[in-house]
């Protein structure tokens, strides 16, 4: 990455379970909420970018800009402002919020949550989930993590390995029974996407 607009690049690892959370406190710590700043933020899940965002600085709110699918729909732009408050510190300084941007929320939080939307936990609507990855993106990427476990050739569409050695055979069942059910998963919303299959 690198050379985006006139700003940095910025990377942040995350896990799933903090999957495409916006955290006011780091981007604050790290000096990302100078007035004129432009930045892209990007989550990584074992090291490939599931999704980014560029963020623009600006008085006293920030401006989101990504794009957005659902569920393998079509891409949509996505640009809004998210106002920030600033509240002093009883140590001195002042700490930032953002103000959740859904409609009639407004309320202060640290951290947002992506789906279509970036907004606060109060009215992060968990169906959404991290907004660029689709079901069957999900299902194909967990799919490939088991495969990674079980020491089989990469990609689903290769022939499925044995039991490794050293793996009792209970724990190799249930792993591949999960490992086939994301694996068809996946598969399925490959086909819908080629329009092999009508949804
Ligand atoms: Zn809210």
């Amino acid at each position: 990455m690198g050379g985006w607009g006139s700003g940095r690049s910025y990377s942040e690892k995350s896990t799933t379970s903090d999957m495409c959370a916006l955290d006011i406190r780091r981007l604050n710590r790290d000096g990302m909420l100078e007035q004129g700043r432009l930045f892209k933020w990007q989550w990584l899940i074992d090291g490939e970018k599931v999704s980014d965002i560029s963020i623009r600085v600006e008085i006293d709110r920030v401006i989101l800009s990504y794009r957005t699918s659902s569920n393998g729909g079509e891409w949509q732009e996505m640009k809004y402002p998210v106002y920030l408050e600033w509240t002093p510190c009883s140590l001195g300084g002042r700490r930032a919020w953002f103000l959740c941007p859904a409609k009639g929320c407004g309320r202060r939080a640290a951290i947002l949550f992506g789906g279509s939307i970036f907004a606060c936990r109060h009215c992060h609507n968990l169906a959404y989930q991290c907004q660029r990855e689709t079901n069957d993106d999900r299902a194909m990427r967990r799919a490939e993590k088991i495969r990674r476990r079980l020491e089989w050739e990469a990609g689903i569409a290769n022939p499925d390995g044995g039991k490794p050695a050293w793996m009792h055979w209970r724990t190799f069942r249930q792993l591949k029974a999960k490992h086939d059910a994301f694996a068809e998963t996946s598969w399925i919303g490959f086909s819908k996407k080629q329009g092999l299959i009508k949804p």
